[in-house]
């Protein structure tokens, strides 16, 4: 018998969602059927693929959330017991679907997807409290908004840790929330839209975005362009890692876990974003989320860093 698991470094709370995906010559349009190729069943869910992201890189890393009591809900966890992430904390509901997305890529990139909450959407702060010793111990704690908000706002209050949120899919956010978050990583089109407009077309305008919202820190990822880090009223880019990208589905997703690896590891910001762009970087050189998400050996593979 094992003992109760080790204290985390990292609590990810948060989805949980099986990615069914099938290629297309053409995505179809309203009304009409086209036929696809095998389906693909991908473990997947922003929550999920940071907890594996983390743990892959050899954090210790728990997760909250919720699946139901189907394949799906199996085999998302074992997806994450796959890679040691301690499951302890994710309730497997009767009689409930798990979170699922319908993901349609078509030959030229283009996708259409459709995500079903399932299990997801029941996340209560009830569970987040049930997991408070360890929101207590975590350095980092990574949220997103794939579960319910009163979710996310009572993870952010009961972490001790550094809280870093992805405010994807993006909404408005509830007040006080962004005063319990240190750093908040959205993409080019989720700081448009938090900021209340499009999204900016240059790193200045990016710079200027960030600096109008009420976080300590935030950190924008610039997809091929990197990512930019704003904290203090000071602004510094942190340039890509040039590769040749196959897939950057979980890009996002991946480049969190390497924040929270170098958080936890007692990094500056600005040198965890230099480790988030790496482990980002590597996670688009393999097709799907969890399984394209790096290990040590992987990023020790790729170009190293450009100076500056
Ligand atoms: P999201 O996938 O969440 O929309 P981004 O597209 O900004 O977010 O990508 C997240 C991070 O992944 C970027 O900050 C960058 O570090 C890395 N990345 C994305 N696309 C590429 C690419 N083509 N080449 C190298 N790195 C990339």
């Amino acid at each position: 018998m094992s003992g109760p698991p080790a204290r985390p470094e990292v609590v990810v709370v948060g989805s949980l969602n099986l990615d069914l995906v099938v290629r297309v010559a053409r995505l179809p349009g309203p009304g009409e059927t086209v036929l696809g190729e095998d389906v693909f069943r991908n473990p997947g869910g922003k929550g999920a693929n940071q907890a594996v992201a983390a743990a892959r890189l050899g954090r210790r890393v728990a997760m909250v959330g919720r699946v139901g009591d189907d394949d799906a809900g199996r085999q998302l966890l074992a997806s994450l017991e796959a890679d040691a992430v301690d499951t302890s904390q994710v309730r497997v509901l009767p009689g409930v679907p798990s979170g699922t997305a319908l993901i349609t890529v078509s030959e030229d990139g283009e996708n259409q997807i459709v995500v079903s909450p399932g299990a997801n959407a029941r996340l209560a702060p009830g569970d987040v409290a049930a997991a408070g010793a360890a929101l207590a111990a975590a350095a980092v704690t990574l949220l997103q908004l794939e579960v319910p908000l009163e979710a996310v706002a009572a993870a952010a209050r009961a972490a001790t840790g550094t809280v870093v949120l992805t405010p994807a899919p993006v909404q408005p956010l509830p007040d006080g929330l962004l005063d319990q978050v240190d750093v908040l990583v959205p993409n080019r089109v989720e700081l448009g839209q938090l900021g209340g407009g499009a999204a900016p077309e240059s790193v200045e305008q990016a710079v200027e975005l960030a600096g109008r919202l009420a976080a300590r820190a935030v950190v924008v990822t610039l997809g091929a362009d990197g990512a930019l880090v704003v904290e203090g009223g000071q602004a510094s880019h942190v340039p890509a890692v040039p590769v040749a990208a196959v897939d950057t589905t979980a890009a996002g997703d991946a480049f969190c876990g390497g924040l929270a690896d170098a958080l936890a590891a007692g990094a500056t910001l600005r040198d965890a974003a230099r480790r988030a762009v790496r482990v980002a970087a590597a996670a688009c050189l393999r097709p799907g989320a969890q399984a394209s998400l790096p290990t040590p050996a992987d990023l020790r593979a790729l170009p190293a860093p450009a100076g500056g």
